[in-house]
């Protein structure tokens, strides 16, 4: 019982990471191995996702989570394959 509200409250902080270079999975991953407090902390910590560039095809000025050009992730996946909508 207290394994499940212990993940749901990692559920719950995983958003924070959302947008920022650390992620939502890496927040969770934390949140779950170092408890929620710390991967809050990480996650707030953590920087946005700004001018980062991309790996994939040289863009360098790209700010989003998905490159501009060639339409990447940092993990090399487009929204398509994350089945993310427009
Ligand atoms: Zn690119």
């Amino acid at each position: 019982m207290g394994i499940a509200i212990y993940i749901i409250i990692c559920l719950l902080v995983a958003p924070a990471g959302k947008g920022k270079r650390i992620g939502m999975f890496k927040t969770f991953l934390f949140s779950f191995l170092l408890t929620p407090i710390i991967g809050l902390y990480l996650a707030l910590g953590s920087g946005r996702l700004n001018a980062r560039g991309c790996n994939h095809c040289g863009n360098t000025e790209n700010e989003a989570e998905f490159c501009g050009v060639c339409g990447k992730n940092e993990d090399g996946k487009s929204r398509e394959e994350l089945g993310i909508e427009l």
